[in-house]
């Protein structure tokens, strides 16, 4: 546990290694961290947990960070949630950051809670901005609250560090720059890697050969489409383009779609170069999950519906009509 008197500094990242691989999400938070930290005029520090890796974390310096402290262990092959709760908590009370950025992904979600109960202090999840309060210095963490209605910005000015958690594509990945920094090799005691959970087996869920979040083209539909049959014109727009389906969350609900598929407040965020937005009427929540997309193309036959307020190509009129056409034409292109 630290005390609100400790001399808490720098930011501190958890990444995430999934597959042997430094997921996409670090060096997104890496680029908010570094913002953060030359607001501060402080030091970004990643911690790496794996047990192999296939990336160089050097790589990590370029997108921002001074430092890496890599946790490495057989035991963190698969993932603990006790282990990495203990690790992480581990490195926390030797660094003794002041603030704290980890992924909202499903991992993340699991142990973060348990890390800020073990070092006394508070956590705010699924953050859609950071930055830091010019009076008193404080980590400034803006979520949506009361339905998404009402964006909060919540401080934790009583203990440190201050910690929050971002879902994966709220922040761009940066530029990467020529940069270097130091590689730590954190020797964390033995009772660490020990576990109360046995791993049995592992299974996928096949939500990985979906993976949204990874695509370029993003093609969602909404309640527009009236019936779940018509998600297959969507499916064929989205094969044109190598793309991925998105959904509302009305057609989630409707098991039209698996929920992986869902975008917004409560599924997914993406972040494509190129979205569809068809037969969506552009909710606050909806929004949350898609608008940092590079080119929003939406559908849709109402000319007041909100998503065209967000939209680079707005298309009024009917999507039976309308996606058939898109379609059509980008096979004449594909044939010149
Ligand atoms: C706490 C909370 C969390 C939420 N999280 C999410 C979330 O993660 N994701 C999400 O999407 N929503 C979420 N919602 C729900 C959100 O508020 C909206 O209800 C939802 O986004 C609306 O879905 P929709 O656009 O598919 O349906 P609708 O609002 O019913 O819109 C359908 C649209 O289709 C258009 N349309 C109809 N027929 C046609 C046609 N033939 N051709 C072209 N256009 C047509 C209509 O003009 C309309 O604009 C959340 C709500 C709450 C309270």
């Amino acid at each position: 546990m630290l005390r609100n008197d400790t001399i808490a500094s720098g930011v501190l990242v958890c990444g995430e290694v999934r597959g042997n691989k430094i997921h996409s999400v670090t060096l997104e938070l890496i680029g908010k961290a570094r913002e953060l930290a030359d607001k501060k005029n402080t030091e970004v520090s990643c911690l790496l947990c794996y047990c192999t890796l296939g990336d160089d974390v050097n790589k990590l310096f370029k997108y921002g960070a001074d430092k890496v402290i890599v946790v490495q262990n057989p035991s963190l092959e698969f993932f603990n949630q006790e282990i990495f709760a203990k690790a992480v908590s581990h490195v926390i009370t030797s660094f003794v950051p002041e603030i704290v950025l980890a992924p909202a992904t499903t991992a993340g979600r699991t142990y973060l809670p348990a890390v800020a109960a073990m070092v006394h202090t508070g956590l705010t999840a699924d953050c859609t901005e950071l930055d830091i309060d010019e009076a008193s210095g404080l980590l400034l963490q803006t979520r949506p609250a009361i339905g998404g209605n009402v964006m909060a910005t919540i401080k934790t000015p009583d203990h440190v560090p201050q910690m929050a958690t971002v879902r994966p594509k709220t922040f761009r990945v940066p530029a990467a720059a020529e940069r270097c920094g130091e590689v730590i090799y954190y020797d964390a005691p033995a009772d660490v890697f020990s576990s109360r959970i046995e791993n049995l087996s592992m299974e996928s869920s096949g939500a990985d050969d979906v993976n949204i979040q990874d695509r370029d083209v993003v093609v969602a539909g909404g309640k527009g489409l009236r019936r779940p049959e018509n998600f297959k014109i969507l499916e064929e727009l989205a094969q044109l383009l190598d793309g991925g389906i998105g959904a509302s969350r009305p057609t989630v609900e409707a098991k039209w779609m698996p929920y992986r598929h869902q975008v917004g407040l409560s599924g997914k965020v993406v972040s494509p170069k190129l979205y569809f937005a068809i037969g969506i009427s552009g909710a606050v929540q909806h929004l949350a999950g898609m608008q940092t997309s590079q080119k929003i193309v939406a559908v849709n036959k109402d000319p007041d519906a909100p998503i065209f307020k967000v939209s680079d190509v707005a298309l009024c009129g009917d999507l039976m009509d309308i996606v058939p056409m898109l379609i059509d034409r980008i096979k004449r292109e594909e044939r010149i």
